[in-house]
């Protein structure tokens, strides 16, 4: 394979539904949960031409249109992603650096009883941080990151899911350390029925065989695979085993949501007190990450609105600061997009499944 960790790959292609960065609040009121996909947008010109390792022997009896296809749209370039981008979940955290980083970037010391696990499944509502996580993950052990999400598998590789499975997994072996990322999870692992479409369950006997292949060929596997869940309970039981950490990324505390809300207002002109910015942090209890995003992309605009006049003459200096009105308005527009309800959901499941440490 190539040597390295593949700096080389200077894409940045976007799957799924996630938008990273805070983006200017112009183009889009509603923030991070905006379902859409992003589209092939973003994706950089023609840096990726150096055909990859047709050569490689581990990729002989995989379809080249799909290493092609894995390489452009499922392997993500490295934008770098720090622990201190994810606001709160100081526990996860704490946890994910001793077990999983740790011994991703010293696979020497970490052998025999301290070898990591192969799986880790976060989950928790929407709106997080778990995809941040599993970027970060892979920033942070200089891994090269796969991520597709399970829906993916089997809508856009109608009757091929498996073999796609399939080939995701070897390529990844050719660009170890490597994190392959699941988002949705449950969809691809869920109990099994009586009326599931045989394909699905193609493609799940298919996950499982590689999950299980991962690692057998000696400590120097080194493949992690993260999967991500908002409905844990759909997993069955043969698959949460597979998954020997299992991680309740739960909504922000206080203090979460105030390190989010500092962070974002960081990049914006804005005349808000330390109190002021307190005060809105207690009335977003229940907030989600991606909630608070929305809240601050919403709260954003209010100087947009307050304009007298035509948006195309203004000069960048008329724009008054995001002001704490902005806020208390945009609390009416943006809500707590979880119930209570989900969130005892998740607590019990974490009470029996969930890892402690
Ligand atoms: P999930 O995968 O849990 O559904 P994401 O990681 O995709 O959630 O988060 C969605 C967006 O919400 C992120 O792009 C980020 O802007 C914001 N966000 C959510 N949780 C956090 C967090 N803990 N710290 C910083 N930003 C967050």
């Amino acid at each position: 394979g190539s040597s390295g960790n593949s700096a080389a790959i200077l894409k940045s292609k976007m799957l799924g539904t996630k938008r990273p960065k805070f983006k200017s609040p112009i183009n889009k009121s509603n923030g991070a949960e905006n379902g859409d996909e992003p589209g092939r947008n973003g994706q950089a010109k023609g840096t990726m031409s150096k055909a990859e390792e047709p050569q490689d022997e581990r990729l002989r009896n995989i379809d080249p249109k799909m290493i092609e296809a894995i390489n452009n749209e499922i392997m993500e370039s490295l934008t770098v992603v720090s622990w201190d981008d994810i606001a709160g979940l100081e526990h996860a955290k704490k946890t994910i650096k001793e077990t999983i980083t740790w011994p991703m970037l010293r696979p020497d010391i970490f052998t025999g009883l301290r070898r990591p696990p192969k799986g880790l499944l976060l989950f928790g509502p929407p709106g997080t941080g778990k995809t941040m996580i599993g970027k970060c993950i892979a920033s942070q052990s200089k891994a090269t990151f796969f991520s597709i999400s399970s829906s993916s598998l089997t809508s856009k590789w109608v009757g091929d899911g498996e073999k796609m499975v399939r080939a995701l997994f070897a390529v990844a072996r050719c660009h170890q350390p490597a994190v392959i990322f699941m988002d949705e999870i449950d969809s691809l692992l869920t109990q099994r029925s009586d009326g599931e479409i045989e394909a699905s369950r193609r493609i799940k006997t298919e996950f499982l065989v590689q999950f299980d292949g991962v690692g057998v060929g000696g400590e120097e596997d080194r493949i992690l695979i993260v999967g991500a869940t908002n409905r844990p309970q759909e997993i069955d039981e043969a698959a949460r085993r597979r998954f020997q950490k299992r991680l309740y990324i739960p909504l922000p505390e206080s203090q979460g949501r105030h390190g989010l809300m500092k962070r974002l207002l960081e990049k914006q002109p804005h005349d808000l007190t330390a109190d002021q910015i307190l005060d809105i942090c207690d009335r977003t209890a229940g907030y989600s990450g991606s909630d608070m995003t929305g809240l601050c992309r919403e709260a954003a605009l209010g100087p947009v609105r307050a304009i007298q006049g035509d948006i195309l003459e203004i000069g960048l200096d008329a724009l008054r600061p995001i002001s704490h009105g902005d806020f208390v308005e945009a609390l009416s527009q943006v809500r707590a997009s979880v119930s209570d309800r989900d969130l005892d959901l998740y607590k019990e499941w974490d009470m029996e499944y969930g890892s402690m440490a």
